[in-house]
């Protein structure tokens, strides 16, 4: 394999120091972008999930900064721009009740503001939004357990029960020294309009933990789960509330929790999605998400008559969603350029011509390990190697579609700068907000046609919702019965999100979220008071 020679100012950085200086990047970013904002506008969701985003740095000094920022900023910045009086006062009363969530009031905000051609529209929807704006249930709960050495501790549990006018709650269960109330009903309130767009019965719920699996042992994270499960039970069930598996929960938390659940109330039902296919667990959902986002971009071609066939694309991430779309890709007969990580130092590999499946299948199979392996490691004579910190946006040729399938924030201005300049043309977003607001901005000033995670990324949480379909009917689909439904559930919600768009006049993106309003608000408004 070839490796490229670093550009010079980076290269006098260890790799070892390269994440550290990545996240202090971030960090002075989204401080500057919040200083920046203060008096203009709140703080943007992408800006919040920086500041909460405790995965991959300390980002406790700058929580704090987030934080002073927004009280500064106080009920002024959350209604900055909005020009409806009603909805204005929404929004007075929510920050009047919930002064210091401000998490949460920057993503109703948020919501609010795309939503505002709507209300012009229909000002009998506003009452809706206020009903909406407020949890169903929030329940918080301690949870005691003992660790190995025999010591008592205590964590903290959480369900925020949002909504259920469409379906039972759903939503991931995120075990995270992170999660807190305001976290956990910002997290939820855009994934109701999210679980929505999929047309299938889901609601909307969240919870979690602060509770960190990280360094626990198998039979600490076990003890763990039996005591939240022992309280969590009383509050869920198949057809009322069924979590999901999130930061920190994965197949052997899910497990756990599922077995002491069963234990307890003797029923055998879905009370939990991402379970394991022996036991309940679904066909597709690991490659859902990629593929979903494959799917979505097919239907947009296709309403341009145009196919996936020979596009040239870009895809960064080497990990769950990335591997998928890839593969989904080379099936549907597009040029697969380049796959990244994060792993030692980020960087990418790329090859001029595309990988074939079987580079494809090798990268799965090197990743699958869990063993440490990163890009670095990949051996092949037709392949690039980049490394020191580079992002695969700066491959210099021409591309037709972006897919950011790794974390938040990876497209900054800069590199949509290089997207631009060599003809990208599509956007489609496989992570959760890969884009930054910035970057969001120049797609739509170039014409760049931008395919948001909300409606691009649902073919996970679509499959999820499969999964409890299954269940309730004691059935396991096929691959590709399942596979079949994924493809119906992301051309439909390319249908929702473009009429949407068509009726009130604005981009696809916005169409997403008024499509997975509309949905909601209906069912409220049919229901009365309640
Ligand atoms: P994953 O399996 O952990 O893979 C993430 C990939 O991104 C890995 O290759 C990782 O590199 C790379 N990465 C992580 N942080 C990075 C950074 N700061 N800079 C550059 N590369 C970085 O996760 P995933 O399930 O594919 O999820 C990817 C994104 O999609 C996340 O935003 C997630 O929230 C979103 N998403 C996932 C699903 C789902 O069903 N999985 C559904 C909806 C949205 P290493 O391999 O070196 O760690």
């Amino acid at each position: 394999m070839q490796t490229v020679a670093a550009r010079a100012p980076l290269a006098s950085v260890a790799p070892q120091d390269q994440p550290a200086r990545r996240n202090a990047r971030r960090c002075l970013r989204v401080v500057a972008s919040a200083q920046r904002d203060v008096s203009a506008k709140a703080f943007s969701i992408e800006e919040q999930i920086s500041a909460m985003d405790a995965t991959t740095g300390d980002f406790t000094a700058l929580h704090k900064a987030v934080k002073q920022m927004a009280v500064k900023a106080g009920a002024e910045g959350l209604i900055h721009n909005i020009t409806n009086p009603e909805l204005r006062e929404v929004l007075t009363e929510l920050f009047k009740k919930y002064p210091d969530q401000h998490e949460f009031l920057q993503v109703v905000r948020e919501v609010a503001v795309s939503l505002q051609p709507v209300f012009d529209k229909r000002p009998e929807l506003l009452p809706i939004f206020k009903q909406i704006a407020e949890p169903e249930h929030v329940i918080t709960c301690r949870v005691s357990w003992v660790d190995d050495a025999g010591s008592l501790q205590v964590n903290r549990g959480f369900r925020v029960q949002y909504s259920s006018a469409i379906g039972p709650y759903k939503g991931g269960l995120p075990f995270h020294p992170s999660v807190n109330l305001s976290i956990m009903k910002f997290l939820v309130f855009e994934h109701i309009f999210k679980n929505s767009l999929t047309t299938l019965l889901m609601g909307g719920g969240k919870g979690g933990s602060d509770f960190d699996p990280k360094g626990k042992s198998d039979a600490e994270v076990m003890r763990f789960c039996q005591s939240f499960m022992t309280e969590l039970h009383r509050h869920i069930s198949y057809v009322q509330d069924v979590p999901a598996g999130d930061i920190g929960v994965g197949a052997r938390e899910i497990g756990y929790l599922f077995g002491q659940y069963k234990r307890i109330t003797k029923n055998y039902t879905g009370v939990l999605t991402g379970k394991g296919q022996q036991y309940g667990g679904s066909e597709i959902r690991p490659e859902a998400t990629g593929y979903g986002a494959v799917l979505f971009v097919e239907n947009v071609l296709r309403g341009k008559g145009d196919t996936l066939k020979g596009k040239l694309c870009v895809v960064s991430g080497a990990g769950n969603v990335a591997q998928f779309c890839a593969e989904l890709l080379l099936e549907k007969g597009a040029t697969v350029l380049s796959l990244s990580d994060s792993q030692v130092c980020q960087g990418y590999i790329y090859k001029p011509k595309g990988f074939t499946r079987e580079q494809v299948d090798q990268v799965m199979a090197m990743k699958k390990k869990d063993n440490g392996s990163h890009m670095l490691d990949y051996k092949s004579d037709t392949v690039l190697y980049v490394g020191d910190g580079r992002k695969p946006w700066e491959i210099n040729t021409e591309i037709d579609i972006a897919f950011p399938c790794a974390t938040q924030n990876e497209i900054p201005e800069e590199d949509t700068e290089l997207l631009i300049r060599h003809g990208c043309k599509y956007v489609v977003e496989g992570a959760n907000m890969p884009s930054t607001n910035e970057a969001i901005h120049m797609y739509n000033q170039a014409g760049i046609v931008y395919c948001p995670g909300k409606a691009a990324n649902a073919g996970g949480v679509a499959v999820s919702g499969l999964e409890m379909s299954q269940n309730r009917l004691g059935l396991n689909w096929t691959r590709e019965e399942v596979k079949e439904k994924l493809e119906r559930i992301m051309g439909d919600i390319y249908d929702a999100s473009m009429a949407a768009s068509k009726e009130y006049g604005v981009d696809l993106a916005a169409g997403a979220n008024i499509a997975g309003f509309l949905k909601v608000a209906e069912a409220v408004k049919a229901q009365g008071a309640v």
